[in-house]
């Protein structure tokens, strides 16, 4: 069957999948979940991997998707991970997962034999009580050691990810675009989004792109790389970026901002979402999804299956509205989206 590209209102082609493959997690960062009384959804309902490559094989062969990220919750936390990514390199498509790589040194090796090329670990603190307080776990060392077996099991790029709260972390970016240049990563800072469990996102609480590049600015020469297309990341290159590479640093010689509130890039979003309990979002703010686990349980057939993603990008939306007075927070959060 010839590929057939799945095209929005707005013109979008889908490229990019995002897969959750579980909602639960090992840590409680507190601008993702509450301490405790998180409602996990019941095993029964979460996809299985057979479920999961159908579903992924049909975006790929297809909707011509040509992208794939697992995340979570925690993904590292589902069993037998590096089965489903085995399957999923099968479908030879670029693939990466986001983790917070508290038990990385376990898993590296196995996923990167499983076929993994491409890891985003989560580090949003270098001080260890303020790691705890942000996470509400004593993990930081583990997760330090995780970013160190994941360079040592060959993956590349490794990219960081940190929120950056005011008040809360924003005095140190600095200190982890360092970090990133020092361990030869790529450092991006994420603005803070209202997907939190307690509901208390503040617009003042989000550290903007221009004012993130200006700290950065004031300690290092930053050139900007043109054009992001549809990654979400906007990209500087460290003016001393050769001479880290020669120095075996190459992978930290750029540094990214991802400005999903202050500057949203919805008109070039190629991304679509299915949740750990097979729900098909088309944005991480919507408010609706559609049941892909009702058409794969009730013996549905490809055909029926790629009739209700069409129509669900066929809602996709021109973008979100976070800073308006129509924006809805969505029932579910970050954990439960698949970030
Ligand atoms: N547990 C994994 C991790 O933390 O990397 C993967 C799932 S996590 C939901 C994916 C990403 O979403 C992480 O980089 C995390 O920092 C980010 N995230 C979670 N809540 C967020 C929020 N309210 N605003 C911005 N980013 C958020
Ligand atoms: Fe877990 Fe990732 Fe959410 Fe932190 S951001 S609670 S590590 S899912």
């Amino acid at each position: 069957m010839a590929v057939q590209d799945l095209v929005d209102p707005f013109g979008r082609t889908i490229r990019d999948l995002r897969i959750s493959v579980t909602d639960r997690c090992n840590f409680r960062c507190t601008y993702c979940m509450p301490e405790e009384g998180m409602q996990w959804v019941p095993r029964s309902e979460v996809l299985t991997f057979e479920e999961i490559e159908r579903v992924a094989r049909l975006f790929v062969e297809r909707f011509g998707v040509d992208g794939i990220r697992l995340t979570g919750g925690e993904p590292t936390m589902r069993a037998h991970l590096p089965v489903l990514v085995s399957k999923l390199a099968a479908l030879g498509v670029d693939m990466a997962l986001t983790t917070n790589a508290a038990t990385f040194r376990h898993h590296a090796h196995e996923l990167r034999e499983a076929g993994l090329r491409r890891v985003n670990i989560s580090l949003d603190t270098l001080d260890r009580e303020k790691f705890e307080r942000m996470t509400r776990r004593d993990e930081l060392v583990r997760v330090l050691d995780g970013i160190d077996a994941a360079l040592e099991a060959g993956f590349a790029p490794v990219k960081i990810n940190a929120v950056v709260q005011r008040g809360v972390n924003d005095d140190e970016i600095v200190a982890l675009a360092t970090f990133g240049r020092e361990r030869g990563v790529e450092m991006r800072f994420i603005e803070f989004m209202p997907l939190d469990a307690s509901g208390h996102w503040l617009h003042d609480d989000v550290v903007g792109q221009d004012e993130i590049v200006a700290r950065l600015s004031e300690a290092f020469e930053l050139d900007p790389v043109p054009a992001r297309g549809a990654a979400p990341a906007d990209r500087w290159r460290y003016g001393d970026a050769d001479e880290l590479a020669a120095k075996g640093r190459g992978g930290g010689a750029m540094v990214g901002v991802i400005p999903t509130v202050t500057k949203p890039f919805c008109g070039d979003c190629d991304r679509v979402r299915l949740t750990a309990d097979g729900q098909f979002r088309t944005c991480l703010f919507e408010t609706r999804e559609f049941d892909v686990r009702d058409v794969l349980r009730s013996g549905g057939s490809d055909d029926d299956l790629a009739a209700l993603i069409e129509r669900a990008v066929g809602t996709k939306w021109a973008g979100h509205q976070i800073g308006q007075v129509t924006f809805v927070k969505p029932r579910r959060t970050m954990s439960q989206i698949g970030g």
